[in-house]
């Protein structure tokens, strides 16, 4: 049997790593260059520093299993700091002890080694920076899948597709498809509907100095979600991402990563880097009540679909079986978080384990 699975992030390398055993031909789809989806790191010199997912937590014995038996764990760091938090009017105070106390996970070069693992465990194919843009059901008995991507190529016939990009964009790709069941088509999309994502800019500031802020504290959590700031992390909080003081010449001590919140983000999307910077130091300055304005070098990234606010309705996608049609991704879970698209992705692959038994 010939599955595909549409994105490398986390849910769609989890499922593939279900079925590395099986006999199932898998064939992954990831429009980017790389694997992990937004999951991400990206590397500047000797720097390391997580844009998108910060952390991970483990909630659930299957994925601690994953994490912690069954993939590499000599580069998986934990990262000792707190997260403190402030409100609208930016007062820092000390985070709630019990969430403090539970462990926070990257690894050594970034948080996206956890899909680098995956990917490298699950053995499949990776076809990257082929988007995916049309889904054609056909066939004798409208049994096989084919796919179409950015580029006009064709690939397939598939016995079964898996769809995990963010539901935004599963739901366009549904609704450009051609599934030759108007009902489903509509339920389908209809059952994606819910899971509408916050927007969300990432900026990066490196320093040459170290920037203050509490002692003991790796990030600053906006918990009102009436600050510009969302988030402010100190990626040298994390082991092996910021080279220690002294050892690397001209390397900076301090990289910030901050996470700007929706309201904020929205207007700003398709503002560059040079117009945001300004901004945003001004911004943290004023929360960490330090002069930052002058960074080394800075970064943005842009996530139009960041955060799913709502969840997705499961049991509604799960009539997409019938016609070789899954889902996964943390619009299932309706919440953001690496171990909740993990989950997800290891739900699916059982599903389609099961899917090829029944042949
Ligand atoms: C700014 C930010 C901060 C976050 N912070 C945290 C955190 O601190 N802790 C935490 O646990 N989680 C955090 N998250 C959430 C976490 O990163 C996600 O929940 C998780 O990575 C989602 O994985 P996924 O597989 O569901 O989706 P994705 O990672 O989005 O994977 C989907 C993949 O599909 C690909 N794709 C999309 N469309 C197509 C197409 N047409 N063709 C081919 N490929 C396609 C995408 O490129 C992507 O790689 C954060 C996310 C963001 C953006």
């Amino acid at each position: 049997m010939s599955l595909a699975i549409v994105g490398a992030g986390l849910s769609g390398l989890a499922a593939a790593y279900v079925l590395r055993d099986t006999d199932a031909d898998v064939t992954l789809f990831e429009k980017s260059r790389g694997v992990s989806g937004r999951a991400a790191t990206r590397g500047r010199g000797q720097v390391r520093y997580d844009h998108g997912a910060n952390h991970f937590k483990i909630k659930t014995d299957r994925f601690g299993s994953l994490v912690r038996e069954q993939l590499p764990t000599d580069d998986l760091v934990e990262i000792t700091g707190n997260v403190w938090t402030f409100e609208e009017g930016g007062r820092l105070q000390e985070g709630d002890p019990e969430k403090n106390a539970e462990a926070k996970w990257t690894y050594r070069d970034g948080v996206s080694r956890l899909g680098k693992h995956l990917a490298e465990a699950a053995g499949a194919e990776i076809q990257t920076e082929t988007r995916v843009t049309l889904l054609a059901r056909n066939g004798d008995e409208g049994n096989a899948w084919t796919l179409a991507d950015a580029e006009g190529r064709e690939h397939g016939p598939f016995e079964a597709v898996l769809l995990t990009p963010p539901a935004p964009q599963t739901a366009d790709l549904l609704k450009a498809g051609r599934l030759g069941d108007d009902v489903l088509q509509k339920h389908l999309t209809e059952a994606l509907a819910p899971a509408s994502y916050r927007t969300q800019l990432t900026l990066v500031l490196a320093y040459r100095r170290r920037v203050e802020r509490p002692d003991g504290c790796y990030a600053l959590l906006n918990t009102d979600g009436a600050h510009e700031i969302a988030w402010l992390g100190f990626e040298e909080e994390k082991p092996g991402h910021v080279p220690a003081p002294g050892s690397a010449g001209p390397a900076p001590e301090s990289v910030l990563v901050a996470q700007m919140g929706p309201s904020w983000s929205r207007p700003r999307f398709r503002s560059g880097r040079g117009a945001l910077v300004p901004e945003v130091t001004a911004l943290v300055g004023e929360l960490l009540n330090k002069d930052v304005s002058r960074p080394h070098w800075a970064d943005k990234q842009g996530w139009r679909y960041a955060l799913p606010e709502d969840a997705a309705d499961a049991e509604a996608l799960a009539d997409g079986a019938e016609a070789g049609l899954f889902f996964a991704g943390d619009a299932l879970a309706g919440r953001g978080r690496v171990g909740a698209a993990v989950e997800s992705g290891l739900d699916a692959g059982e599903r389609l384990r099961q899917h090829l038994e029944r042949g």
